[in-house]
């Protein structure tokens, strides 16, 4: 195929992967091809709509070698669910040199009931340990338009005349966000369309007229160390929460064994009598058994479903964690495990994922 580019957003045009940049239905380049509009400029030319688009970590260099020589103001936008697998250390270096605004996405799905304040506290020493230094915060539900309104109105104040670049680990909401500022800015009757792309500027990237410049819609940087870079749709589903998590609480023994689904095994090894409290989404299956039985168990269930869902990666990694009690085990992509008491206990997982301790984020 001749070399085309989408005349939107600059990014190379290909027909073999709809979630990557430059995408276009293989249909549309049979007859004329002039003026070439890839898949997600389209989306947004005719229906104001953003839909999601993913890169690897060396593309995702490029682009951002790119956005740091320019004075602009950097939208980092981080999942709650997800804290510390959409912090993206890669960022550092472009913010460090750049206004920073972040915003907390999904808070719909941590119970109603944690304190504000305190989660913000929480939050900030996070921000620290990671060398982020934001000039403000939001907490947000961009699929709820919660607090979408009031990041508008601090955007238009605060833009002078900068481009503003919206970046995040794929599947933290950035499309969504994008969509719901772009509907509650467009009363204006503006039209939301990509603007020609221009030669030397960087390249997958779809710009949106906001006041004198432009919104820049960075693509997600895919996370290889959480689950969803291995689940199909079907399996994602199961795992992701679309409103408030109620945890399973478990009262653990040492000798038990929790499973969530066919993705990995929760063994508590050392301790007294133990609340393991389950923060994931209610269609994944927790199932807690003697550890004595988890080979018999497996045999078991070798044909059929219990151990759904399941990653397709081959080889297993257990890790064992001394936990200090009131410490969360975070299972990237599913959730997280909040602990109350001292223990040892060990994970065994998909060797690409990284499950980590962390200070518990509520409660
Ligand atoms: P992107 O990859 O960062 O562009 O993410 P998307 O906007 O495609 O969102 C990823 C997933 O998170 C989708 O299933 C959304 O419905 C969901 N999502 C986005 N924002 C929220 C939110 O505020 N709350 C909840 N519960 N889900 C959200």
């Amino acid at each position: 195929m001749e070399e085309l580019y989408c005349i939107g957003c600059g990014s190379k045009i290909q027909t073999e992967n709809k979630e990557k940049a430059g995408y276009i239905p293989p249909s549309k380049l049979e007859g004329e091809i002039e003026n070439i509009v890839c898949h997600r400029c389209f989306r947004l030319r005719h229906y104001n709509e953003i839909i999601p688009s993913t890169v690897t970590t060396d593309e995702y260099y490029e682009i951002l070698s790119s956005i740091g020589k320019e004075d602009a103001l950097v939208i980092k936008i981080l999942d709650l669910f997800d804290l510390e697998g959409s912090m993206m250390p890669e960022l550092a270096k472009l913010t460090n040199n750049q206004e920073l605004i972040i915003l907390l996405n999904k808070r719909d799905l941590l119970p109603k009931s944690i304190n504000g304040n305190k989660l913000m506290h929480r939050l900030k020493k996070t921000f620290s340990e990671n060398n982020l230094k934001p000039s403000k915060v939001f907490v947000m539900s961009a699929s709820k338009k919660h607090n979408i309104d009031e990041i508008a109105s601090y955007l238009q104040e605060h833009q002078n005349n900068r481009n503003i670049y919206v970046v995040g680990a794929s599947n933290v909401g950035k499309s969504t966000f994008l969509n719901a500022l772009i509907r509650s800015f467009t009363d204006i009757k503006q039209d939301v369309i990509t603007v020609s792309h221009q030669a030397g500027t960087t390249q997958n990237v779809i710009e949106i007229p906001f006041l004198e410049k432009h919104i820049i819609d960075t693509p997600g940087l895919i996370n290889e160390h959480q689950f969803l870079a291995y689940l199909d749709d079907k399996a994602a589903k199961i795992v992701s929460p679309k409103k408030e998590i109620k945890p399973s609480i478990f009262q653990l023994k040492p000798g038990q064994t929790l499973f969530f689904g066919g993705l990995l095994e929760l063994n508590y090894l050392e301790g007294e009598q133990n609340s393991f409290a389950c923060y994931v989404n209610h269609l994944l299956n927790v199932h807690r058994t003697k550890t004595e039985n988890v080979e018999t168990l497996k045999e078991t269930h070798k044909d059929d479903d219990f151990f759904y869902p399941k990653t397709n990666g081959e080889k297993l990694k257990t890790i064992t964690f001394h936990l200090k009690g009131d410490e969360e085990l975070v299972l990237p992509g599913l959730g997280f495990v909040s602990i109350k008491h001292p223990g040892k206990v060990s994970v065994t997982i998909d060797a690409r994922i990284t499950p980590i301790v962390r200070e518990k984020l509520i409660g």
